[in-house]
Order: C-alpha cells, then structure tokens, then sequence
C-alpha cells in the first residue's frame, strides 16, 4: 500500500503499521530497521518496503550516521525529519491566548501571546485562525490544530465538546469543529493539564513509561492520568479531578474555594490561596515566595499548607493508580522546594501502607508556553 498524500502540503494518511513505525522513530528516536521491525512485530522485508514509504513521504531518512560508539550497519538507520511538518497548539486563559508552531519533534519553532480582547467564541475562534493561520503560513506541510483550556472536554459522538470552562464562562462549545470550519486544519481540543500530560507521555519526563500521575498547579489545580500507555479521557470529560478533598482539621482555614470550602486542597495549594493566605496582593505571588525566603512566618505557612494538600491529592492517586512516576508541573510549584518536610508529612499520613521515599516525584522543566505546546502535541496524538 501506497501513502495517499506525497504532497508536501497535508498530513499523508498513513495506515496502521506505517503509523505505528512512525510513532516509535517518533518517540524513542532513530532506530535501526531491525530494531524496528521486532519492536513493530513485522518481517524485515515489510519492515523495509514500509521505511520506504515513509521516506517517500518525507517524514523519515535513512541516515548514513549512527550515535557515536553504536554498533550495526548505520545504512539501517531510521531517522525522523522533524521539519517534514507542523503543528499549532494554542492555549486560552481567561484573558490571554498563548500560540506556539512546533515540528514534528514538538520543538516550538515559534510563539505568540495576544490578550483576548473578548470571551465571545465567535471571537476567539476567528482569533485563533487568524494567529495559527500566520504563524503556519511559511511552514512546511501544516498539519494540525489543537487548542486546550481549563475545564471540562468531553466527547460527543464523534466530537470533542468544551462542557465547560469556568475562566471563559463557557458551556457546551463545540470548539474543535468551530476550529476546523475556520482554519481548515485537522483540529482537536484537550483540557489542559491533560494536554501537558500528553506532551510528558510522549516528549518528556514520562518518556517510556507506560503510567504518570502529572499536575498542573497555577490559577487551578488539574491533573492528568496516563494508563497503559494512554491518556485517561473519562467517560464525561471529567478524569483528573482532585481540587476538594479535605485537608485535616488542625489547618489554618484557608481561601474560601469556588464551592465555598475553606479547608480544601483549592484553599491552599492554587496560586490565588498562596497569595491570600500568605497575605500579599492577588497577582504578586513572586511577594510571596520573597517573603517566605526572608523568614516570614505567615508565608511559609502558606507554602507549608499548599505542600500538604498536594501531598493529600498525590497521596490519593498514588493509592488509586500506583503510577511509575508523579510529576508536578506548572508555574505554581514553589511549596515542593520551600516546604519539602510538609509535602513528605501529608504522604506518610495519606498513603495507604507505601513508604513515600519510593513515590517518584519529579518537577520537569516547565514555561507557560508548555501549555500551548502541549495542544500541538494533542492534534499530533490524533493524527497519529
Ligand atoms: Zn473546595
């Protein structure tokens, strides 16, 4: 079978096995065909007329150079071409649009931050197309959208549904086919720490593993579930869901959250509940990691308060999921590094008969724009 497309203006459609060749060049890197075909489970031979195909498509070469000290023929060599296509991956906040183009090796080649200017979707999806469709313009075979946001994405038939989002104030918008119609690109839409979670499962810390637990802390607190190899979507859009369990008695009250608790996991652990708690300004939470680096003893509580209620909801998906690794993302994530004893205190005492130094918890690198990037890598998983 012949790849359909071998223009260089669309994503080819590619069958199964070519597909999962692909994927695995795509994941793990260049790779001899004989590696590749075990891997893949197929002949040599197929192996071979497949290769070829996907070179013939541009996507991958056959290199003539291996990692240096390897052995093997290095003429068997399967390299991807990153520049072979692009994706664009947008992420919307309540008053901002973050866009990032990425290749086919999700490295972002651009970015682009524009305020909303308003929350009306017919706005914001003409904004989307206009920035996506300059910043694709000069780029090699656009791919894909994907947009991601915080909040409820479901699916519906065949569509994937913003139920809601409480910083847009939306409420069931079928923003991927309202993507689509406007920019004529392949679309998709992920909540956005799952969006993240996505990225990590297949370009960063959670590289060749088959379970992560990954949060997002910041305006919110989110979370993202890989099972099996996959990204846990739920069955209402819902998955990842960890915001108001209760933290124990003897806690400070803390910021009164959306539901009208004060003693929960959002009254302590979000941005906004560190700025308040530690009694500062909204918006100045670098005041707050100041004053709790000078000693302040109200800050640290704050930092200290926020690092046992994520312990509490690692904990939980520790015991829920048992995952080969947690990681905590997000440009909230100061209480791990100003409050560690809290954070392993909140663990022994919520975790069910597992000693916490043998949890795996790690803080990748992260920026804002991983969000964005996170988007681009959600359109690539679909098509792929
Ligand atoms: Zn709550």
């Amino acid at each position: 079978m012949t790849i359909t497309s071998r223009d260089d203006s669309s994503w080819p459609e590619l069958h199964e096995a070519q597909r999962r060749v692909l994927l695995e060049v795509l994941i793990h890197g260049a790779q001899s065909r004989i590696e590749l075909a075990a891997k893949v489970g197929l002949s040599r031979a197929s192996l071979t007329r497949l290769a070829r195909e996907l070179v013939d498509a541009g996507l991958v070469l056959e290199g003539e150079v291996r990692a240096n000290g390897a052995r093997g023929r290095p003429r068997e060599m399967l390299h991807l071409r990153p520049e072979s296509a692009h994706f664009a991956g947008v992420k919307l906040t309540g008053d901002a649009l973050y866009a990032v183009v990425t290749d086919l090796s999700a490295t972002v080649v651009d970015r682009r931050e524009l305020p909303l200017g308003s929350r009306d979707v017919g706005a914001v999806v003409d904004l989307i197309a206009r920035v996506t469709g300059e910043m694709l313009a000069a780029r090699a075979r656009p791919a894909a959208i994907g947009v991601c946001l915080a909040g409820d994405v479901a699916r519906r038939g065949d569509e994937l549904v913003v139920e809601r989002s409480a910083f847009l104030g939306w409420d069931a918008v079928p923003l991927t086919r309202l993507v689509a119609e406007a920019t004529g690109l392949p679309s998709t839409v992920r909540n956005d720490v799952q969006a993240l979670t996505g990225a990590e499962h297949w370009f960063g810390a959670g590289v060749g593993h088959r379970s992560l637990v990954v949060y997002g802390l910041g305006a919110g607190i989110g979370s993202g579930l890989v099972v099996r190899d996959d990204v846990v979507d739920g069955a209402h859009g819902r998955p990842g869901r960890v915001g108001h369990a209760r933290m124990p008695r003897e806690h400070p009250r803390g910021r009164i959250c959306e539901l009208g608790h004060d003693d929960c996991v959002h009254s302590f652990v979000t941005i906004p509940a560190i700025e308040h708690n530690a009694g500062v300004p909204a918006g100045e939470y670098g005041r707050a990691i100041e004053a709790a680096r000078a000693g302040d003893e109200r800050a640290l509580a704050a930092f200290r308060s926020a690092a046992f209620a994520l312990g509490i909801v690692i904990a939980e998906a520790v015991d829920a999921v048992d995952p080969e690794k947690v990681l905590v993302m997000g440009e909230g994530v100061d209480m791990m590094s100003l409050a560690p004893e809290e954070l392993r205190h909140a663990l022994a005492d919520h975790l069910e008969q597992v000693d916490p130094t043998g949890v795996r918890i790690e803080r990748p690198p992260f920026d804002f724009s991983h969000y964005a990037r996170g988007a681009a890598v959600a359109a690539m998983r679909d098509l792929l």
